[in-house]
């Protein structure tokens, strides 16, 4: 192994928040070499301690794929590099406005191809959050560069069902979400512990919210999927306002009345015009060790919603053990037990949604008369 090939693999590893390779981030110096021993300095930004144990991890892991033991000495990036590394990533999450000089995320600049998927739900416990959880990581298993927003600020459950523990880094003006089994997330629960809590109200919501979306660098995700509050709240009125293509997706229950809370959910989001795309049924069965179905919570709650609202139902989502388990423990059951049936109709869900391709918005304003 050369120090040539043995330096342009170590700088290829990627960042492990930012998902970009740690050469183009300024954060490792030169290989020197003494007789067979190789040593490099990894560059870091300011973060809490511990922060950058996995990426150390995987750089030794690298060289030791070559047959290389490395020694990696942490240093704390100059001001200068650091400056540097501002700048980059700023560029990489604002994009200039045309014919402006302001910039805006790229999330949410005209142009973007980031499709946003809303997952809201009539009340709470109806499993909106498994859900979300569900379909991205089925859309990351299925190739797709992913990110979740838990915007679900009174009851948010993301950060523990993905089993991340760390709040994001703070890198000059821009915030970088956690990255858990290759997911972007952002979460309230990052700043706030679990037994506070949230009594955010209208303006400071709304602020939170802002922050979340341009601030945060969440750099070419194809998909962002939201976890939304259950109900019709400000949230949602908020995130319309920043994310105008949001798509929304209702989960219910099979039972008849949590259908008919669903429905009011539904059809405040089409009061605020987003585009509903589909209806996706929750806790629908339990597949008994006879191999039976049992409909637990009745049947037929998804189907009737979604003919109300002539849109499709997507799919049934059975009761799962492995399911409730993985989410209390951080390990979602589509990358846990990619073969079970709850993950398998997690996958044929997300390729349906994927291929049904974004939502066309038709504003009033375009109309032809
Ligand atoms: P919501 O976001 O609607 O409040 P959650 O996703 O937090 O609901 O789910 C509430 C509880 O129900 C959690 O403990 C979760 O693990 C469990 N749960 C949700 N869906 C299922 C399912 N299909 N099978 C088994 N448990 C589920």
């Amino acid at each position: 192994m050369n120090s040539e090939n043995l330096f342009e693999k170590l700088g290829a590893v990627l960042e492990p928040d930012i998902l970009v390779p740690i050469s183009d981030l300024g954060m490792l110096s030169q290989l020197s070499r003494r007789l067979s021993k190789y040593s490099v300095e990894l560059f870091a930004y300011p973060a809490p301690a511990g922060y950058f144990d996995s990426l150390i991890l995987k750089l030794e892991a690298a060289a030791a794929q070559e047959g290389v033991k490395l020694e990696i000495n942490l240093k704390e990036m100059s001001e200068d590099q650091l400056a540097e590394l501002e700048s980059h990533l700023e560029n990489l999450t604002l994009e200039a406005v045309p014919g402006g000089t302001d910039r805006v995320n790229r999330l949410m600049a005209a142009g973007t191809k980031t499709r946003i998927l809303g997952f809201s739900s009539g009340k709470g416990g109806v499993g909106k959050s498994s859900v979300t959880v569900g379909i991205a990581t089925a859309l990351a298993r299925r190739g797709h560069r992913v990110g979740i927003l838990d915007a679900d600020v009174y009851g948010f459950s993301i950060p523990k069902m993905l089993g991340i523990q760390r709040p994001p880094a703070v890198i000059g003006k821009v915030m970088v979400p956690p990255v858990a089994y290759g997911i972007k997330t952002m979460s309230v629960g990052y700043f706030v512990s679990d037994d506070t809590p949230v009594i955010w109200r209208g303006p400071m919501l709304h602020k939170a919210l802002e922050q979340f979306l341009v601030d945060v660098y969440w750099g070419d995700i194809e998909y962002l999927c939201v976890d939304l509050p259950p109900g019709t709240g400000d949230v949602t009125l908020s995130l319309a306002e920043y994310l105008p293509k949001i798509e929304t997706f209702v989960v219910t229950t099979p039972q008849d009345a949590a259908e008919r809370v669903a429905q009011r959910s539904a059809l405040a989001a089409r009061k605020l015009k987003l585009p509903l795309r589909g209806v996706i049924e929750n806790m629908s069965y339990f597949r008994g060790d006879d191999a039976k179905r049992y409909d637990i919570f009745g049947r037929g709650g998804g189907e009737k919603l979604a003919k109300s609202l002539n849109v499709p139902l997507l799919g049934s989502i059975p009761i799962d053990i492995p399911l409730r388990e993985g989410g209390d423990v951080g390990e979602p059951v589509v990358m846990a037990q990619p073969e079970s049936e709850v993950s398998v109709e997690f996958m044929r869900i997300a390729q349906v949604i994927e291929a049904m391709g974004p939502a066309r918005i038709y504003k009033a304003e375009l109309k032809v008369r």
